[in-house]
């Protein structure tokens, strides 16, 4: 496949950076990888590896190229390094909107002015981000979902000035690390795929957060009919409960529905730092959750 860059550069690498840089890497791109946090890829490759092979999960780059890919990511501690030689840079910093008009502003600065800038939000459009980055026409959402375990379709979304050059080099980068893009052709707040699994979240959330359904429950349902091998609060855990509760808040912030508001369970929850599978204790206990064990989907009275 032909590759519409050489050098990409991830920023933030916790649980998607970490799987975004895994792949540029695997088709050979020159990956530089940029976190705050010391460690902070090594960390989530470890993480990521321990998860999949916990699930029995055949990886989307097989288990033999893993530790190539890892040596051959480049780690490095300034943000410049990162951004200066850079085709794509893609940000995977934490959903809020400030930090990330921080960091379009930051790679606007530092990246060449080439460079196409991405976002990773799971729900802000990059037009809220464009401006901050001085180069409003070459910048885009690229939005991944869990890669490494084969969910490798990405959804594509312009700003409102993006040039449509732009969009189309996007969607040749995906397809060339061996992601399907889900194109949006008109911008709108989360994007192709994740706006359907957002309505799922919202439904079973209210369930819970109201009292009318146990959470395990949903996640039996939709195991059985889905045959996944995790319930949405199950996923939920996998994202995040702190990320989950702000990207209900952006959807929330928009349409100030108050059926678009989080439960304040969850909030709670956040506020204890219960996240999930990164604190090991959030809707299930980690490493061993219950709906991993044999007779989670038994009848039982
Ligand atoms: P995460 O908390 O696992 O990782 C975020 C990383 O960013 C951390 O390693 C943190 O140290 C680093 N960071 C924080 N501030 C930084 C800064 N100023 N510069 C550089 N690094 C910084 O979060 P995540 O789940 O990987 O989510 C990251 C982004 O990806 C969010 O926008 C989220 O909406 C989106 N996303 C998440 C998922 C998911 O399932 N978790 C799926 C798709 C998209």
């Amino acid at each position: 496949m032909k590759k519409p860059f050489k050098n990409v550069a991830v920023i933030g690498t916790g649980i998607l950076g970490t799987q975004i840089a895994m792949l540029a890497a695997n088709v050979g791109y020159k990956v530089k990888v940029y976190d705050t946090r010391e460690g902070a890829f090594d960390i989530a490759f470890k993480n990521r590896k321990a998860e999949l092979k916990a699930k029995k999960i055949t990886p989307f780059i097989p288990w033999d190229k893993w530790e190539k890919i890892r040596k051959g990511v480049i780690q490095v501690t300034d943000l410049g390094e990162a951004a200066k030689d850079a085709d794509l840079i893609i940000e995977a910093v934490p959903e809020n909107i400030e930090l990330k008009n921080k960091m379009f502003k930051e790679l606007g600065r530092l990246a060449p002015p080439k460079a196409i800038i991405a976002t990773n939000s799971s729900s802000i459009p990059v037009s809220r981000m464009q401006n901050s980055s001085g180069r409003p026409e070459r910048c885009l959402n690229i939005h991944f979902y869990f890669p490494l375990q084969g969910t490798n379709m990405v959804d594509i979304m312009g700003g409102t000035k993006t040039l449509p050059e732009v969009m189309r080099k996007g969607r040749e980068w995906i397809i060339s690390i061996g992601c399907i893009p889900l194109t949006v052709n008109k911008e709108i707040l989360g994007f192709c795929f994740n706006r359907v699994w957002r309505a799922i979240k919202r439904e079973v959330l209210y369930m819970w957060g109201n009292g009318f359904v146990d959470f395990r429950d949903s996640d039996r349902g939709w195991m059985v009919f889905t045959k996944m091998k995790e319930g949405p609060f199950g996923l939920m855990d996998k994202v995040g409960l702190d990320v989950v509760y702000d990207i209900e808040m952006v959807y929330y912030n928009d349409s100030k529905d108050p059926k678009d508001k989080p439960p304040d369970k969850l909030l709670q929850m956040v506020k204890r730092g219960e996240l999930g599978v990164k604190t090991g204790k959030g809707f299930y206990t980690y490493p061993n959750p219950e709906f991993l064990q044999r007779d989670f989907l038994k009848p039982q009275k």
